[in-house]
């Protein structure tokens, strides 16, 4: 457990399109807590590894590039800088997507990162922290660790949706094939594979709606807060 009353750290982790980051970022925002976004880390350091035109396959190369990132941790404006430069829409585009498991499973850079991660949760007040191996690797004693799941058909669903509403085409067939060539990735990398820690609370968000999920998360963590103090 956290030390403090006024301390509480939330993990959540899971695969892409479980609805985490609006879930995390909505539960947050309720719990007046800051948020941590790790997939942006993940994400600014494959954009720096793309810019200095290093090959993603190469671990060494990969690792020696010098990666000055800063995210920000409000749930209301969530920004990524790499050096001063504001680079948070570019590194949701297709080229760091398609770059980030590759990078994220170098150990060097996980290392880094890490401890980056820890450092930023470990501050005094309630936090968010929402990636795929926070419960399992990086905060092991939180207080509350959810894991979220839906299927992948599901949740190549949700993120076509997402792509034809954002002006970015309809490609179901495609996404589908993404969602699981990063769930393979993810799942069978040997440094940190994602996977529900053991005292996780395991979310099927499949038939729920984003609010629905807020709502039961707040409860949990209301429960756990109590406990907690
Ligand atoms: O959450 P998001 O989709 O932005 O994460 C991008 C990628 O970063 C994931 O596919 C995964 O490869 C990596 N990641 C990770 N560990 C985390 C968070 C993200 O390996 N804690």
């Amino acid at each position: 457990m956290s030390a403090g009353s006024d301390t509480l750290v939330i993990a959540i982790d899971g695969p892409a399109g479980t609805g985490k980051s609006t879930v995390s970022r909505g539960l947050a925002n309720e719990l007046g807590a800051r948020y941590l976004d790790t997939g942006a880390m993940y994400r600014l350091v494959t954009l720096a590894v793309l810019r200095a035109g290093v090959d993603v396959g190469d671990p060494a190369a990969v690792a020696a590039v010098a990666t000055p990132i800063t995210v920000g941790d409000d749930p209301d404006d969530v920004r990524a800088y790499l050096a001063d430069e504001d680079v948070s829409a570019e590194i949701r585009g297709d080229a760091v997507t398609k770059a980030v498991s590759a990078v994220s499973a170098v150990p060097e850079v996980r290392e880094r990162l890490v401890e980056l991660q820890r450092q930023l949760a470990n501050r005094p007040g309630a936090v968010v922290v929402e990636g795929r191996d926070i419960g399992t690797v990086v905060l092991p004693d939180a207080d509350l660790k959810i894991f979220l799941t839906a299927s992948a058909e599901i949740r190549a669903q949700r993120r076509n949706d997402q792509n034809i509403s954002g002006g970015l085409g309809d490609d179901y067939e495609g996404v589908l094939a993404d969602v699981r060539r990063r769930d393979h990735l993810d799942s069978n990398r040997a440094t940190s594979p994602l996977r529900a820690a053991e005292d996780a609370v395991v979310v099927d968000t499949g038939e729920m709606t984003q609010a629905e999920v807020i709502a039961h998360l707040r409860g949990l963590a209301q429960r756990c807060k109590e406990a907690v103090r």
